[in-house]
């Protein structure tokens, strides 16, 4: 997995990359590379490698963190398989607390079907679009929920 946020300025405007040498500069995968190619990115096929230009993988990458960085309209959750926010069916949305007032949301994406997740404030859930939200329990949904982000060991105390 690509670290959440790459910093678009590490590729140099005036050069081009190949796959390889993208994958070494920003700490991910050949095949991350390839997958950006294969979205949005664009790339020059020579010799059977991918040839990419240090602009266009700048602007690449500043595109994809301000859509990562993008506020959800209320009630949505922004899907990374779409890159766009989705309303999830309230009854389909599980909440996950995790420290102090800070709870993870989660729901099947209601075009795709891949699994969103958004940082939502508890105490604010109404104000983020999901009032009653919280009122469903969540806590059989804890043993299971795996939250990568999020320190493992957490034990809840600031
Ligand atoms: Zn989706």
């Amino acid at each position: 997995m690509a670290p959440l946020s790459l910093n678009p300025r590490k590729a140099k405007i005036h050069r081009s990359y190949s796959v390889a040498e993208v994958a070494a500069l920003f700490g991910v995968t050949r095949g991350a590379v390839r997958t950006w190619c294969k979205a949005d990115l664009p790339a020059v096929k020579i010799a059977g490698d991918l040839l990419i230009y240090g602009e266009e993988l700048r602007a690449f990458l500043e595109k994809r963190r301000a859509a990562r960085r993008a506020v959800c309209p209320p009630g949505s959750i922004y899907c990374m398989k779409c890159r766009v926010p989705r309303r999830p069916a309230l009854e389909e949305i599980t909440v996950t607390p995790l420290m102090g007032t800070a709870g993870n949301i989660r729901a099947p994406c209601p075009h795709c079907g891949a699994s969103m997740n958004r940082r939502v404030s508890l105490p604010r859930l109404a104000e983020s679009g999901f009032a009653g939200v919280g009122m469903r329990p969540a806590q059989s949904h804890l043993d299971h929920s795996p939250n990568p982000s999020v320190k493992p060991h957490f034990d809840g105390k600031e």
